[in-house]
């Protein structure tokens, strides 16, 4: 048996050199006969178990039978479970009887192949994880990361990041400054920051939120030498989360607003009725009561009663307001007798204060207009009903001026004027928001809910106008409004 595709050693040289190869600690050598019996092996051989040494010559056996190249023979052994890596190449020494012995000699390479499978296993683990990694050394310089942490900072491979440091990043500074911060912590304390979230706004503007992790990395003498950074981004599940929980208030919101409705509904029919029957019936007592004493008793009901009535009927307007009840009318209507409506139903009071109660409708003002009257007489009332809770002595008035007038609109001026306590001037604005009041009800002087003025104010809007106040603390109050009303066409 000959191979013409190994080289060919000198039978003068390989004596000698032979004998020293075999001397060589890591290198394996196998001196074959043309039989492909042993004659001679190094002391490396030794490491390997017969049925390797078989398997190698099995393996060079079939190489030497295998179609002619010319190349030399060269091959691989691997063991079953691949923990064994041997490189073989031959060499053909003729012999001086004309034979030939084969010298095969062995590099093992299993150290650095498990190295290298090992480096590919962890590199594919880095690639896969699902996740954003990155480490660094103890001046927090770059030295390594995955793939998704390189192309997130924009790089087009991960040996690219060796070296940079985090202001190389596309983070802006405070944001640089912000993780720095972290790492500097992790690695003076030595101790991880784990599952923490943060907000990372990316170089295109969008904002992600990420679950981060930090831990010190420990050499092999358990010194530390830097650290490990991993986050996820969780933007989405955040969305989810926000969203149920939006889902989940919106529920409650309903469930409460359908709460209030109820309340107010209970409040129209079981209150205000029976409160209705309780003014009614004690108002035709006192009529017919000849006690003093207990006509002022009687009195003291009806007010109280009234007074109740006020309060309900405040809220109940309020509660059909906000749920848009109203709808905005335009019909043909007297403005003189929605004063006239007005000053009747606000006079038992201003008489029981001793104000006067004073109206002027001025005659530039047209008889007919076409609007909302109910608005209109909602507004005045409010303003009358609070110029004379909030008055004293003196007088309450109210005026209507017409100030502009086109082909088709005129301009109404509504003022309520009180010589009551005024208003302090940083309380202007807020008096127009509702349930703001001045002089809260629990402060016991004024009753009240601290809607009224917030459904005048809304009312004057709905009608195209504004309503504006002037006051002094202790010289009264001037409430004005400015409406436009249709002109009616006669
Ligand atoms: P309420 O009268 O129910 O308290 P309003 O919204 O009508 O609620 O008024 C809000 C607050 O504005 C009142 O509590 C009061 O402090 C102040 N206010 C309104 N009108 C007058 C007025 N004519 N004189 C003095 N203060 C007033």
């Amino acid at each position: 048996m000959q191979a013409h595709n190994t080289p060919i050693l000198h039978p003068n040289a390989a004596s000698t050199w032979i004998n020293q190869l075999c001397m060589l600690k890591q290198l394996c050598v196998l001196l074959l006969d043309e039989k492909l019996n042993i004659r001679m092996s190094s002391n490396a051989c030794q490491a390997y178990t017969r049925d390797v040494i078989a398997s190698v010559i099995k393996q060079f056996a079939q190489a030497l039978t295998a179609p002619h190249t010319n190349k030399p023979i060269t091959f691989t052994t691997i063991d079953d479970n691949e923990s064994l890596f041997l490189e073989w190449e031959a060499l053909s020494l003729p012999q001086d009887d004309g034979s030939m012995h084969y010298l095969l000699l062995g590099t093992d390479d299993s150290h650095a192949q498990k190295l290298e499978k090992e480096n590919h296993t962890l590199n594919y683990i880095l690639t896969k994880v699902p996740g954003f990694i990155f480490w660094k050394d103890k001046k927090l310089n770059l030295i390594g990361c995955n793939e998704n942490f390189a192309c997130q900072v924009g790089l087009d491979s991960t040996k690219a990041i060796s070296g940079k440091s985090n202001y190389e990043l596309p983070w802006d500074l405070a944001q640089t400054e912000r993780f720095l911060r972290d790492d500097i912590e992790v690695m003076t304390t030595g101790q991880p920051k784990l599952n923490f979230e943060e907000i990372q706004r990316q170089a295109d503007g969008t904002q992600a939120t990420l679950l981060t992790s930090k831990v010190p990395i420990y050499d092999i003498h358990n010194r530390s030498t830097g650290i490990l950074g991993m986050y996820v981004d969780i933007t989405d599940q955040k969305t989810i989360e926000l969203l149920q929980q939006l889902r989940k208030e919106k529920k409650y919101a309903e469930l409460a607003d359908q709460l209030k409705t109820e309340f107010i509904r209970n409040m129209e029919h079981d209150i205000r009725t029976p409160l209705g029957g309780i003014a009614g019936l004690a108002t035709i007592l006192s009529m017919d009561e000849s006690d003093i004493k207990r006509r002022g008793y009687l009195h003291d009901i009806v007010e109280s009663a009234h007074e109740l009535l006020t309060y309900c009927n405040s809220i109940i307007n309020y509660s059909q307001i906000a749920q848009g009840k109203l709808p905005l009318l335009s019909e043909n209507f007297s403005i003189r007798s929605v004063i006239d409506k007005v000053i009747t139903i606000e006079t038992p009071a201003a008489h029981m204060k001793g104000l006067l109660l004073q109206f002027e409708c001025d005659e530039n003002v047209p008889n007919t207009l076409t609007g909302d009257p109910r608005r209109l007489q909602q507004i005045l009332l409010n303003l009358v009903s609070n110029a004379i809770k909030f008055t004293h002595q003196g007088h309450v008035s109210l005026n209507i001026q017409c100030v502009e007038q086109s082909q088709h609109v005129a301009y109404l001026s509504m003022t309520v004027q009180d010589t009551g306590i005024g208003i302090p001037a940083d309380k202007h604005e807020m008096i127009f928001e509702k349930f703001n009041r001045v002089n809260p009800a629990n402060s016991g002087c004024y009753s009240g809910t601290g809607l009224g003025l917030g459904i005048v104010k809304q009312f004057a809007e709905e009608l195209g106008g504004n309503v504006t106040v002037t006051s002094e603390l202790g010289k009264g109050s001037t409430f004005t409004c400015l409406i436009p009303f249709i002109l009616t066409k006669e």
